[in-house]
């Protein structure tokens, strides 16, 4: 046998795997159409100046997690240059914005992504070298109102839809303000005093952050590190009131959108670009790699690396991580019944028994629930034993037409009796 192996923190996509990509890939697609956002591919490597301006110098990621190789000139009208395996795509798609003159057309530009991304990390479940992100972006010059908090609360509105036609049940999402580039510069200030007295104690990781980048410090993830990061003071009130009000904004129009959410004091991520909202999507399910997803707001992005104004916020979501979880959740799927019938009071009873009888010998494991059970119980007990549910009430019995709620999606439908067996036998999560 051969002695050459994918490269440490590479791994090779086999069928049937594969199609479970394919059909994440696919209805990300179809989700952010809805939204009215367009496709971008941008260069798999880049100047590697691009990167150090943009994720910043003493991120993890640009001080030792890049591929990064000096490009040999070839002939004496070309300059050897440094290059750079993308480690993330938000910068590549900024540099497309200026390059192109995107901001030029006035309009909101709202584009995504979906390809590989490098970095030198210590492969571990849920973290390679080469993974694959999928992502988005909206950008615009000010006329177009791409600072608005409404561009955030859609970004988000538009994760919690993904996730649930994912199939995906049962993610967190944390939101925080990390405030402007001055709100940032000021909290970094007041860190920096608050760390000289309590630093010493910590890793050395944040001694070294405690003078180079105090923000950093609470990224940290050293057990014994976290009861004194508690004791710190939070960013929330180093900021100014302009910031204060935008954060609200958010907050308040995804309460009217009902997407739920934790407020996380600490969540400052890991690229320096980002200003005012930031948030992480988590899932149990992942263990100690338990981000699905990472985004925020990058108002100064563009002017960073040379650009135009242009505030933007965006997202990029593990796509290795979106298989692990919805792999997981298909396991523990396995361990149900396909369903739990619930008969909407006890005169229904005899005619609930009659369809379970049906279902069972069509080969179907069916959980019988009890017309004497409130509408809630019914849920509460069919969420914990069976993939879906069908509701059986008086109605349903004289139609012939039942609802099934599948619990991985949580879709309604409407199903015809005869096709029930059918209907109940497909996998929980398409
Ligand atoms: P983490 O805290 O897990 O290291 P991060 O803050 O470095 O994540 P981002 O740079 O914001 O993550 O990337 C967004 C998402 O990309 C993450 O939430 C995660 O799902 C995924 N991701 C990041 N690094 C890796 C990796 N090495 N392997 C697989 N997925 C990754
Ligand atoms: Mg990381």
């Amino acid at each position: 046998m051969s002695n050459l192996k994918a490269v440490r923190g590479t791994r090779d996509l086999l069928p049937p795997e594969t199609a479970l990509w394919n059909r994440i890939e696919a209805t990300a697609r179809r989700v952010f159409a809805r939204y009215n956002f367009g496709e971008i591919r941008t260069p798999i490597f880049e100047d590697t100046a691009l990167f150090s301006r943009s994720v910043g110098e003493e991120t993890d990621i640009v001080s030792k997690e890049m591929y990064t190789f000096e490009d040999r000139a070839r002939a004496q009208s070309e300059k050897t240059v440094s290059l750079t395996l993308r480690p993330e795509n938000t910068a590549g798609v900024v540099r497309a914005y200026i390059e192109h003159k995107l901001g030029e057309t006035g309009q909101l530009q709202k584009v995504y992504y979906i390809g590989p991304q490098f970095r030198r990390e210590r492969p571990q479940k849920g973290r390679y070298r080469q993974f694959s992100q999928i992502g988005a972006e909206v950008i615009g010059p000010p006329p177009a109102g791409s600072e608005s908090p409404i561009r955030d609360a859609e970004v988000l509105e538009m994760l919690a839809t993904l996730l649930d036609e994912l199939g995906i049940s049962g993610w967190t999402l944390e939101i925080n303000s990390v405030g402007s580039a001055a709100d940032r510069a000021r909290y970094n200030e007041v860190l920096r005093t608050a760390l000289v007295s309590v630093a010493p104690g910590m890793c050395p990781d944040c001694q070294r952050r405690a003078v180079t980048n105090p923000l950093r410090v609470l990224d940290c993830k050293v057990p014994e590190d976290q009861p004194i990061i508690e004791t710190l003071p939070k960013i929330v009130d180093s900021l100014d009131e302009a910031s204060k009000a935008h954060f609200a904004a958010v907050l308040a129009a995804l309460d009217a959108a009902q997407v739920p959410y934790t407020r996380n004091y600490r969540l400052v991520r890991g690229l320096d670009y980002y200003t005012r909202t930031t948030f992480e999507f988590t899932h149990g399910g992942l263990g100690a790699q338990n981000a699905l997803l990472g985004g925020g707001r990058y108002d100064g992005l563009s002017e960073a690396i040379g650009g135009p104004k242009a505030p933007g916020i965006g997202f990029a979501m593990g796509e290795d991580r979106l298989v692990l979880t919805l792999q997981a959740l298909e396991a523990a799927a396995q361990q149900k019944v396909d369903a739990y019938i619930a008969p909407l009071g006890e005169n229904l009873n005899p005619a609930a028994l009659a369809l379970a009888r049906e279902l069972r010998r069509a080969g179907l494991s069916i959980d019988l629930g009890d017309g004497s059970f409130r509408l809630k119980k019914s849920f509460e007990s069919a969420d914990k034993t069976a993939r879906r549910m069908v509701i059986l009430g008086e109605d349903e019995l004289q139609s012939g037409i039942l609802t099934v709620k599948t619990f991985a999606t949580g879709l309604q439908s409407k199903v015809n009796r005869a096709e029930l067996a059918t209907y109940l036998s497909t996998p929980a999560s398409e």
